[in-house]
């Protein structure tokens, strides 16, 4: 071979083996990966991106498929966590698959909603619900179970939840029926003295709080909303014109 073309052939090894790693994510290099690593990840190298699900076998390309449902995870991620869960399937790693496993189904069979405040739960009430140390006559209201999660962690808030399971959306056909709002409305006859609305402050999210101000407000519930602006530490000549208006129109008094 004349000295241009094995420089030429090398380089582009050269070239493969990196992208190799780069898409595995591993840092390994090709030779340390098991053979079955090795062939996909080869077939990965040589070819485009949309022919990764076509090299690899029906099982794997199965399992990227179901990967990529996942909210925030994109095709090649859920090829990248396909590979690292299939890496170790014969060995150590299959104690760890077989966790995963058993803990999807485990939510699957055991969580339910909550027959008070909707959120996801094992026990039925849920653990906030049950809390007697809580206010029960101050209610919060969000979008999902994640978001009271959220809320919770800091421990400020004491009083109990109620989670919508979505935001009120005209334009994905999402109505007031779709939410849990009437079991809300059923839930201020125990006394409840007011309803804070916490959902996010987008389109959607004002539209959500403004339908359960209207529906809550004539029960003679006191209705109130989340404050926005200004986050803690934020730098005010780096903040956006919308949350600078926000901040100033809910000033408090000192
Ligand atoms: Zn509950």
């Amino acid at each position: 071979m004349a000295p241009d073309s094995r420089h030429r052939s090398s380089s582009i090894a050269a070239k493969i083996h990196c992208r190799e790693i780069a898409l595995d994510g591993s840092g390994l290099s090709p030779s340390r990966r098991s053979p079955l690593d090795r062939s996909a990840w080869r077939a990965v190298a040589l070819g485009s991106f949309s022919r990764i699900v076509v090299a690899v076998a029906d099982p794997i390309r199965r399992l990227v498929q179901e990967l990529s449902r996942l909210p925030g995870i994109g095709e090649k991620s859920a090829t990248r966590l396909a590979f690292h869960l299939i890496r170790g399937a014969n060995g150590a790693g299959r104690q760890q698959i077989q966790d995963l496993a058993q803990a999807l189904l485990d939510v699957t069979d055991k969580i339910r909603l909550c027959s008070v405040c909707c959120t996801m739960t094992e026990g039925d009430p849920c653990s906030t619900c049950a809390d007697p140390r809580r206010e029960p006559d101050l209610i919060c209201v969000v979008a999902t179970p994640s978001d009271l999660v959220a809320i919770d962690r800091g421990g400020h808030f004491r009083g109990k939840f109620h989670v919508l399971h979505g935001l009120l959306s005209p334009l994905e056909g999402i109505g007031p029926d779709d939410l849990r709002i009437a079991e809300l409305v059923r839930r201020l006859d125990t006394g409840v003295r007011e309803v804070i609305v916490a959902t996010s402050p987008s389109v959607d999210g004002e539209a959500t709080a403004m339908y359960i101000a209207r529906t809550i407000k004539p029960l003679g519930v006191q209705v109130s909303r989340i404050a926005t602006g200004l986050p803690v530490g934020g730098e005010l000549e780096y903040s956006d014109q919308a949350t600078i208006a926000r901040a100033l129109a809910g000033r408090a008094t000192m």
